[in-house]
């Protein structure tokens, strides 16, 4: 695999941190890669986060470059156009509020050269998103349910395969359900995938009820012996209320076969959607018991700054970022990267 996207399989000789230049494999294995390889890989990983991160970066670091061009006197004046600087990217005004308070409790008064900012910025970011790399939490016995939610459009089919994709590179058996029954292309789209892939796909009836698809899903991932089972849901329903009462039908639904599933529910957010984003997270954060989001479509949009109130306003981590259409365009979320990506230029 390219890129780190199940988090640190640690062994004793490996540090925790993914862009430590440091970083090396595991001397004890006599598999070890080449001794390129890691750096490679770090370049890799902070590449593709750099890249999806393009527009945001460019929005951010123009403006902000251009108010302290050789040096700026940090008085109100400054710390207004600072503030609308940062809330372009979409963070919210939060935390674009945080870090100009922390601007003005470090250097009032001074000079302020882009270096600073950016070194405050980076650091008022990374507590504000406080979380290590979570990646998906597998079922201690049997197959790992992860149930995929979130609005019509947002990514959730797609982001499906790229999370088989990675399951089955990883040599792990995937079932997935066609739960989206609500739509023909929906299911369509997912078996395509499936079969791309090399995934199995419980399928029902277009307008069949999802609760036994998702059913059928987990129990054909149980009696197979899978690994994982994936199952796709509607995004939307006549009403917000339909919708959740669906998603908890499913949850039972699956807790008769495997009574702790699902073990990860994952909520799709449109990056590209901005503060929107958030709102459709609002929908979805407490009916239906999300264990963490994927950002899709980080890639395209000036708008990646909207992963900082998303960690911050739900409780929920950041566990994977879509970076394009391709099965391979997935990356564990990290903080550091994103921030470094965020603020430093291409390396
Ligand atoms: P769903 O309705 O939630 O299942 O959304 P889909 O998975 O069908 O995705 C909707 C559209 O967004 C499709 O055209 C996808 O190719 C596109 N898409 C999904 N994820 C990404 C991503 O990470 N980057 C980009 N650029 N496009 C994406
Ligand atoms: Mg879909």
């Amino acid at each position: 695999m390219a890129w780190n996207l199940f988090g640190n399989k640690k062994t004793e000789n490996e540090q925790s941190d993914t862009n430590d230049p440091s970083e090396t494999d595991s001397p004890a294995s006599s598999q070890s890669p080449p001794k390129a390889e890691p750096t490679s890989k770090r370049k890799g990983f902070f590449g593709r986060f750099k890249q999806a991160l393009a527009k945001t970066y460019e929005v951010l670091n123009t403006d902000i470059r251009d108010l302290v061009k050789e040096g700026r006197l940090v008085d109100d004046d400054f710390l207004k156009e600072l503030f609308a600087a940062l809330v372009k990217t979409d963070m919210g005004s939060g935390p674009a509020t945080k870090i100009r308070e922390d601007i003005k409790t470090n250097y009032r008064g001074r000079r302020v050269f882009m270096a600073d900012l950016v070194e405050t910025a980076k650091s008022t970011i990374r507590q504000l998103m406080d979380q290590p790399e979570r990646p998906i939490e597998y079922a201690e016995n049997g197959p790992t349910v992860i149930m995929v939610c979130g609005v019509n459009g947002a990514g959730k089919t797609t982001s499906i395969a790229k999370l088989t994709n990675m399951f089955i590179q990883d040599g792990k058996k995937v079932v997935l359900g066609a739960g989206d029954t609500f739509r023909a292309a929906a299911v369509e789209q997912l078996t395509v995938w499936a079969d791309r892939l090399g995934a199995e796909i419980v399928t029902g009836k277009q307008g069949g009820d999802p609760a036994s698809v998702s059913y059928q899903a987990v129990e054909a991932a149980k009696n197979s012996g899978a690994d994982i089972c994936i199952v796709d849901t509607a995004g939307r329903l006549q009403t917000q209320s339909n919708l959740m009462d669906q998603l908890t039908k499913i949850r039972n639904v699956m807790q008769k076969v495997i009574p702790d599933a699902p073990h990860e529910c994952l909520l799709v957010l449109d990056a590209t959607a901005g503060q929107n984003a958030i709102s459709q997270a609002r929908g979805f954060s407490d009916a239906a018991g999300c264990t963490g989001i994927v950002l899709a479509k980080l890639d395209g949009t000036a708008k990646g700054g909207v992963a900082i109130p998303i960690r911050q306003e739900f409780n929920l981590p950041v566990k994977y970022i879509g970076l394009g259409e391709q099965p391979d365009d997935l990356a564990l979320f990290n903080v550091d990267t994103f921030v470094d990506a965020l603020f430093d230029a291409e390396e």
